[in-house]
């Protein structure tokens, strides 16, 4: 079923070295000790132990050298003291944890560890959602909190607020914002919008941050500040803290919105409907992530690639022209976004987006309102259909473009941050479409672009049981980190095989970035015990093996 395939040219020397590591170091008799005494701490129903079946632990779109990334088994407290119980007994033992809230990373290795042999930290039944403020428009969650249980929660109350979800709604809310990850209403930008964690530390220790240190305050979800340094962001993609609460701010519903698509007609068009969407999200004219696509990510979504082409290789040029005429496609270009808020407000913008595209040849602009039914507002569940995504209504769409490669169908994201300006993005586009065609893996572009910057989404979709597609996948992913990393554009979030290679690239005198995570690892997490290698950041006895090699 797995493919054992080397990822290309793709050496990937530290992950090798601090792998081996951790196997000899792995003796099983201390395995199996470290199990017996979760078990006697949390319960037998609370831990998977070794010869469990433990495939919801696995990456699903495993490829070449994913082998490597095996869990031993996992555990799912109940509470933060047995979450403190496991981090004590895996100090005892040396074994590392991996923590997910979820599990539910797919693109970036799932619930899969980076280091094979870690215990998997599964808070999947920490899932209360502990406060919904409607006046402050804030909620205080559990890890386990999916997407849709915070919007099903919202709906049954009736609240009049809403959330932001990502492409897929049945991941965790904090897993998400932890990973910076974004949805498409005004609070897209997920890791934004925290305000306020609980974090337990390596050594057991439960920590407040802002304003949550201080005894009596009711202001924890409302001033992200809180006294001293900010110390909420060490814990964004981080191995220094499990954190066990999180507060988020939610929108306060608008009166309206209306979906928004500009169509654009020729390929070339990109540059100048960058440029456009670009100065519109400066000014917050246009106030969420919008999402500019290419025709053949449309169409994945909703059609088979073996409906036209089946051959070998990248569909081809003439076969996309074939495949515009059947469904009687003439743009090139789909951009889709939300315009928010009361009337007066969503017409002055329109106005001002309409003049704004139509000084590009040939764009279609087309805007439609959604309303309220009542007096108080527009509710999340009132808009319906492919636009609820606008509203932070979680939905599944995007697993479509699974389908577009049958039923076996894997994927890897290359997902770096671009400057957003026209003359980057085509330049970015160019780059990436002539090394996906090489690789013969079809190119579905997607720009998102934040306030300042453009996030390039390549979906890279393949066959799964196909073990010359998969290892192109691969090796196309692995060539275009290092092409685009030289050249400054760097990955936002890594797969579990790529973590080294980009936290590398991140290298500004003589890697002082990383210094100071390492620094900071070593003081907060001695033994090395929580997620070791996430984001390229290993702990001491990893880094000298690791040089020892
Ligand atoms: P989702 O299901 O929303 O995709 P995951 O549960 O897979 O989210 O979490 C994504 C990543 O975020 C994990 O791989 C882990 O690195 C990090 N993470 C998740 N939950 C926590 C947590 N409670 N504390 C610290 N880091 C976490």
């Amino acid at each position: 079923r797995r493919h054992h395939s080397s990822p290309g040219a793709a050496p990937l020397p530290r992950q090798d070295a601090a792998d081996k590591a951790y196997r000899r170091s792995g003796s099983s008799g201390r395995i199996d000790a470290a199990y017996g005494r979760l078990a006697a701490a949390l319960g037998d129903d609370a831990v998977l132990g070794p010869g469990s079946d433990l495939s919801a632990y696995e990456d699903p779109y495993a490829f070449g050298g994913s082998e490597d990334f095996r869990c031993s088994g996992a555990v799912l407290p109940r509470s933060v003291e047995e979450v403190q119980a496991v981090l004590a007994i895996a100090n005892q033992h040396g074994i590392p944890i991996w923590t997910v809230s979820t599990g539910r990373n797919l693109g970036y290795g799932g619930a899969a560890p980076r280091v094979s042999g870690a215990i998997v930290l599964d808070m999947q039944r920490m899932n209360r959602i502990l406060e919904v403020d409607e006046e402050h428009a804030y909620a205080l969650v559990e890890p386990g909190v999916r997407f849709v249980d915070l919007y099903e929660h919202l709906r049954e109350h009736r609240l009049k607020l809403w959330m932001s979800a990502p492409s897929l709604g049945w991941g965790s809310v904090l897993g998400n914002a932890l990973e910076r990850g974004i949805g498409y209403t005004p609070y897209g930008d997920h890791a934004a919008q925290i305000c306020g964690m609980e974090v337990v530390l390596a050594n057991g220790d439960v920590v407040r941050t802002g304003m949550g240190a201080l005894p009596g305050a009711n202001t924890w979800q409302m001033y992200k500040g809180g006294y001293g340094p900010s110390l909420d962001g060490l814990f964004l993609q981080s191995n220094l803290g499990i954190v066990t609460k999180l507060g988020l701010w939610l929108m306060p519903q608008p009166d309206g919105m209306m979906s928004c698509t500009v169509h654009f007609q020729r390929e070339s068009d990109l540059e100048a409907a960058i440029d456009v969407l670009a100065s519109l999200r400066r000014r917050e004219i246009i106030q969420s992530n919008a999402q500019l696509g290419n025709v053949l990510r449309d169409v994945a979504h909703r059609y088979p690639r073996s409906r036209w082409y089946d051959g070998p290789g990248a569909m081809p040029d003439e076969v996309l022209d074939e495949v515009r005429r059947d469904l009687g496609i003439g743009w090139w270009w789909i951009l889709r976004f939300g315009l928010y808020g009361d009337k007066e407000l969503r017409d002055a913008r329109f106005r001002i987006v309409q003049r704004e595209f139509s000084r590009i040849p040939g764009a279609e602009i087309t805007g439609h309102e959604h309303l309220a039914s009542g007096s108080d507002g527009l509710h999340a569940w009132e808009v319906e259909g492919p636009a609820g995504r606008l509203a932070g209504v979680p939905g599944f769409f995007s697993l479509n473009a699974l389908k577009f490669r049958g039923d076996d169908c894997g994927h890897l994201d290359f997902s770096p941050i671009v400057a957003s300006s026209g003359r980057e993005a085509a330049r970015v586009y160019n780059h990436v479409k002539a090394r996906a065609r090489e690789h013969g893996i079809d190119y579905l572009a997607g720009f998102t672009a934040g306030v300042r910057h453009l996030n390039h989404v390549f979906t890279i979709l393949y066959e799964k049981h196909d073990a010359k597609q998969t290892s192109s996948a691969a090796a196309l992913l692995d060539t275009l980190i290092r092409e685009m990393g030289r050249q400054g554009i760097g990955g936002y979030r890594a797969h579990l095989a790529f973590m080294d290679l980009i936290g590398d690239q991140f290298s500004f005198n003589e890697h002082a970035l990383r210094r100071l995570n390492e620094t900071l690892k070593d003081a907060l997490d001695p033994n090395g015990i929580l997620s070791p290698g996430k984001q390229g950041i290993w702990p001491a006895a990893s880094r000298k093996q690791r040089a020892g090699t």
